[in-house]
C-alpha cells in the first residue's frame, strides 16, 4: 500500500476525489490536506507535512483559484501565492523522494493568440497568456517547467494535467470570486427567490455571452487523474483534459435557466463586464490516445446534478 498526498483536498476537485475514493476502495492510502492543515506558501509548513508521513505519490491540486473577475482583480496575488505553493511543493517532493505525481495546470494558461485551434499541448508556451489572468497563468506555466526540469534532471515522473473550466458539486459558488457556472446558478437562484434586494425582475449575465468555453464535470476529471496516476507507462508531459464540446456563455445560460425553470425572456446581457478571452479551445487528441476510459457526463446531466447539490447543501456551500 502506497501513501498518496492530495493537496487542495478541501476544494471542489479534492472533495469529489475524496468522495469517489470513499465509495471505490483503493489499494492505496490517500491523505487529503487543506490550508487549515498546512499553508503551502510557507516552506516550513510544507516541510512539516512531508516529514509527518513518507509519501510515495502526490496529486497536487492546491492553488489560489477563481473565475475571470477574481483573476482580473488579483493578478499579482495569484502570481505570488501560486508560485510559492508550486515551488515549495516541487522542492519538497524532490527532497522527500516523492517520485511520481499529477500536477494541476489549466487550459486558461494557454496563449491568447495561438498559432492554431484547437491548441495542442506543445503550444502551451508559444506566446503570452491573456492579460486577464497572467498572474495565475504564469505561475501554472512555471509549475509545468519545474515538473519537466525535475523529470529531466532527476528522473522524476511528474505529470501535468490541463483541464478546461471545471464545474460540479463542492464548487465555489461565491458570486465575486467563482467561475461562470456556479456564479450563474447562485445569482439566478437569488433572483428567482427575490433574495437579491436589487432584483429588477431581470437576470443580468456578465459580458456579451458570445465568449466560448469548454466545460468538464469535475467527477470526470477525478476519474482521469486516477487513470493517469496508475498508468506507469506515462512518465511526464502535459495532458489537456476535456471532451469534444464547446459552448457559448449564452448557450450555458440557456441550459441553466431551463434546469432552474427561469423565464429566459427576462435575461439581459451587460456589456460593461469583460468577456475575458473570447476562445481558448484545447485539443483532447493526446488524452484520447492515452486514457482508454474517457466517459464524459453530458452537460445537461452535469448541470442538473450540480444544481441539485447546490439546493441540498445550502448549509455547507462556499458562497
Ligand atoms: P478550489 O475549489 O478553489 O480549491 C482550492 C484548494 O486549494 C482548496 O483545498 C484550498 O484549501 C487549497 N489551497 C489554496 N491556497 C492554499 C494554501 N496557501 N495552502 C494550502 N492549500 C491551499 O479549486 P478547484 O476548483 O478544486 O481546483 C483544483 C485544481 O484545478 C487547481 O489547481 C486549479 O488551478 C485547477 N483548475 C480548476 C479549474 C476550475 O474551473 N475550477 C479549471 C482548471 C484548472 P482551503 O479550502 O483550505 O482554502
Ligand atoms: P474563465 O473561463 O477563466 O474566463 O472564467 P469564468 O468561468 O469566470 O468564465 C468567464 C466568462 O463567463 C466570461 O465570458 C464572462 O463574461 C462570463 N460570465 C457571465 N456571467 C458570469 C458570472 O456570473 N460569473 C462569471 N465568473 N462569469 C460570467
Amino acid at each position: 500500500m502506497m501513501n498518496i498526498l492530495v493537496t487542495g483536498g478541501s476544494g471542489m476537485v479534492g472533495s469529489i476525489l475524496k468522495h469517489y475514493l470513499s465509495y471505490n476502495e483503493s489499494i492505496d492510502n490517500y491523505n487529503f490536506i487543506s490550508s487549515n492543515d498546512y499553508d503551502l506558501t510557507d516552506m516550513t509548513q510544507v516541510e512539516n507535512c512531508f516529514k509527518e508521513r513518507k509519501y510515495d505519490k502526490i496529486i497536487h491540486l492546491a492553488a489560489v483559484v477563481g473565475g475571470l473577475y477574481k483573476n482580473m482583480n488579483n493578478n499579482s496575488l495569484m502570481l505570488m501565492k501560486n508560485l510559492k505553493i508550486n515551488a515549495n511543493i516541487i522542492e519538497a517532493c524532490h527532497k522527500y523522494n516523492v517520485n511520481r505525481g499529477i500536477f494541476c495546470l489549466s487550459s486558461c494558461i494557454y496563449p491568447k493568440n495561438p498559432s492554431k485551434f484547437p491548441m495542442t499541448e506543445e503550444q502551451l508556451c508559444e506566446s503570452e497568456p491573456h492579460e486577464s489572468n497572467q498572474g495565475y497563468a504564469y505561475a501554472k506555466r512555471m509549475l509545468y517547467v519545474l515538473c519537466e526540469q525535475y523529470n529531466k534532471d532527476y528522473g522524476r515522473e511528474y505529470i501535468c494535467v490541463a483541464p478546461v473550466n471545471l464545474y460540479g458539486m463542492h464548487d465555489n459558488f461565491n458570486i465575486e470570486d467563482g467561475h461562470v457556472i456556479p456564479g450563474l446558478i447562485h445569482r439566478m437562484f437569488k433572483t428567482k427567490n427575490q433574495i437579491d434586494p436589487y432584483n429588477k425582475e431581470t437576470f443580468e449575465v456578465y459580458g456579451t455571452g458570445t465568449a466560448r468555453r469548454q466545460f468538464l464535470f469535475a467527477p470526470n476529471f477525478c476519474n482521469i487523474i486516477l487513470q493517469l496516476l496508475y498508468n506507469l507507462n506515462i512518465k511526464g508531459g502535459i495532458y489537456n483534459i476535456c471532451d469534444d464540446n464547446e459552448y457559448t456563455i449564452k448557450e450555458i445560460v440557456s441550459l441553466i435557466s431551463k434546469i432552474m425553470n427561469y423565464d429566459e425572456r427576462k435575461i439581459v446581457y451587460n456589456n460593461n463586464y469583460s468577456d475575458g478571452i473570447i476562445k481558448k479551445t484545447v485539443s483532447n487528441e493526446k488524452l484520447k490516445k492515452t486514457v482508454p476510459n474517457t466517459n464524459f457526463t453530458d452537460i445537461e446531466t452535469g448541470l442538473l446534478m450540480t444544481y441539485e447539490w447546490f439546493l441540498k447543501n445550502q448549509e455547507i456551500i462556499r458562497k
